[in-house]
């Protein structure tokens, strides 16, 4: 199909495989003067085994570029993008990565720092969209204090787990999360529940989690309850079958549980019509499978004290809960809730240890995609900066990040794994 619309092939990307180095080649690390990152980071790699190098020779060819830009405190600061990136654009390797690390304008001493940090998108974004060949770009804001929380994202973002995650700002909040005494297994010992985890997306995530060491607990709808079983079994995981929609879940699955670090709030259905034609049913049951059931959970969850210290709460949101889309006002608008869900709880749990964030996937290799007219199909995969789907183990490598004790300090997050697509924010 693709070759008779003589569109170009999409370039391969590097997925995670176990035993493999974190990138492709060297990195190359540079700074704006007076940036509060680079060595440490610097340091960093090197202790991983990563080569770093501080300048391009002619012909270098580097696995990642990665910038240190805090020390940029006004606009004319900003001239360091092009002095490092200059040069270096055509350096990248295929399926290469561009982190730039940054002050949150937020956390910033004054309105000219704000300014450029703020700036510092722009920059990440285009080169998303310009580099091709399968790079990713990201920026990274670190605040003040975080400087030793940047281990677990810069592990994530320059290998290839973070494969179909580009174009993304990062928050990393202050102050210096427990190391995983194995990054290879940094879910040890916690247990992760996962809903919706019969097939799909969910499938995936059950899987990653129990690669990365946890006791995962796959729920679904008990007609799902073969498939779930396959999921457990295969994950060495307990399977739950609970309809999430009903009056009682939220205490069922309190009763069963012992106590969890992390739930990932995978489940999710679509009814799509537009507004004009959807009956209240469609609308009600989207609502309630995608948002209201999580929230009643995670609020029995957290009153009985299940959720412990340390704890991670993941949303799987969507683009069209930030881009919308015609014919999903219902599924947009419960997407849109798991969003406001992440952002509005991130500070009320902050205190208790825990952390919320979101993954909002775009176009992704599942059932659900397989099933779309042809033509929207390819189109749905070509529109973003990597000229292709997703695969679910891309979303689900981004929820193994965010759950990892390594990201305490990431919270309020709402992470898009959709290639940089074009559509939306
Ligand atoms: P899927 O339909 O293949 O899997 C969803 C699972 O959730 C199913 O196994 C289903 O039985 C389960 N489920 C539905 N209602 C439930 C309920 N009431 N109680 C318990 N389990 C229930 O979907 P998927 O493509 O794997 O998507 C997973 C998540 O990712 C969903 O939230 C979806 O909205 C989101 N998402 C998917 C894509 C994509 O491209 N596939 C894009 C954006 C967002």
């Amino acid at each position: 199909m693709v070759k008779r619309l003589g569109l170009p092939d999409p370039p391969r990307l590097r997925r995670f495989t176990a035993g493999t180095p974190l990138t492709d080649g060297p990195v190359l690390l540079g700074a704006a003067p007076g940036g509060r990152l680079a060595d440490h980071v610097g340091k960093l790699l090197s202790a991983v085994g990563v080569q770093v190098a501080e300048s391009a020779g002619d012909g270098d060819r580097f696995g990642a570029l990665v910038f240190d830009a805090t020390g940029i405190t006004d606009s004319t600061g900003l001239r360091a993008l092009y002095d490092f990136f200059h040069p270096a654009a055509r350096s990248g390797r295929t399926s290469g990565r561009v982190v730039v690390l940054g002050t949150p304008p937020e956390s910033a001493a004054n309105p000219r720092e704000a300014t450029a940090q703020r700036a510092l998108e722009g920059l990440t974004r285009s080169i998303g969209k310009e580099f091709g060949r399968g790079i990713t770009s990201q920026l990274v804001y670190v605040e003040p204090g975080g400087e030793g929380a940047v281990e677990s994202t810069l592990r994530f973002l320059l290998s290839g787990r973070s494969a179909y995650v580009s174009g993304q700002v990062v928050r990393i909040g202050a102050g210096t999360p427990g190391v995983p005494a194995d990054w290879d297994r940094p879910l040890d010992g916690k247990t992760v529940l996962v809903t919706g985890a019969a097939r799909g997306i969910g499938a995936a995530i059950a899987r990653v989690a129990a690669r990365d060491g946890a006791e995962v607990i796959a729920l679904d709808v008990p007609a799902a309850g073969d498939a779930l079983a396959s999921v457990a079994n295969d994950v060495r995981g307990r399977a739950l079958q609970l309809d999430l929609t009903a009056p009682d879940a939220p205490h069922r699955l309190a009763d069963l549980l012992t106590g969890l670090e992390v739930i990932v709030h995978n489940a999710g259905i679509t009814r799509d019509r537009t507004i004009a034609r959807m009956d209240e049913g469609g609308w009600d049951a989207v609502l309630d499978v995608n948002l209201s059931s999580q929230e009643r959970i995670n609020d029995l969850l957290l009153a009985r004290g299940l959720i412990n210290a340390g704890g991670r709460i993941i949303g799987v949101s969507s683009m069209a809960g930030i881009a919308g889309n015609r014919g999903q006002t219902n599924y947009a608008t419960s997407k849109a809730g798991v969003i406001g869900l992440v952002q509005s709880m991130a500070p009320v749990l902050a205190p208790k240890g825990i952390t919320i964030n979101a993954v909002a996937p775009g176009f992704i290799e599942t059932a659900m995609t397989a099933k779309m007219p042809v033509f929207l199909r390819e189109a749905g995969r070509r529109m973003n900066s990597l000229a292709q789907g997703g695969l679910p183990v891309d979303v689900a490598e981004t929820i193994a990040w965010l759950a990892s004790p390594g990201s305490a300090t990431i919270t309020g997050n709402v992470v898009r794994v959709c290639g940089q697509s074009l559509l939306g924010a």
